[in-house]
């Protein structure tokens, strides 16, 4: 059973995301959107909120499920039986950074593979981190969003 994790903060679940996980569904019986909490780290949504949003977005993919963890993901993926990570590129930058992360969680998880999928053009924009600039201001982050999540303003 090919079984991935898609981890991230989620911090909120944007289109980019979404259209990442469902290109992959194709390629693995299960995928298991997974929530990383960071003690240390400052969230704008509540973990609830981040776990019921994902819940929605992909209520009508029964290979897709929903989870959370703390601690190091390459132990989490160990731990679940999961023997793949799934990742997003959307630039260089995030390249570089991926590359390195993906070669040490192949030691830390014991031959862990990574999988990338490219973004898609019309997505490469997006990242939580705007969306949560826009939404801090009082903008509207809709565009951005996956329709099933409406935040009010
Ligand atoms: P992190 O908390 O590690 O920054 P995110 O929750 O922002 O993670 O994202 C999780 C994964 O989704 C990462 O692999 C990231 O590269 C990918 N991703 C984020 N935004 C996009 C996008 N717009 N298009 C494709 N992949 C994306």
């Amino acid at each position: 059973m090919k079984k991935a994790v898609f981890p991230g903060s989620f911090d909120p679940i944007t289109s980019g995301h979404v259209d990442i996980v469902k290109r992959a569904i194709p390629l693995f019986d299960e995928i298991i959107v997974a929530i990383g909490e960071n003690a240390q780290k400052k969230y704008l949504f509540s973990l609830e909120q981040r776990m019921e949003w994902l819940e929605k977005v992909f209520e009508k993919e029964p290979s897709v499920k929903i989870d959370s963890y703390e601690g190091l993901t390459a132990h989490y993926c160990r731990r679940i039986g999961a023997e793949y990570m799934l990742r997003g590129l959307r630039n260089a930058s995030d390249f570089d950074y991926e590359k390195t992360i993906s070669q040490l969680n192949s030691i830390v998880g014991e031959g862990l593979e990574t999988l990338f999928l490219i973004s898609k053009p019309s997505f490469s924009h997006i990242s939580s981190t705007i969306v949560r600039e826009i939404i801090k201001g009082r903008g509207d982050a809709t565009p951005f969003l996956p329709p099933e999540i409406k935040i009010k303003f």
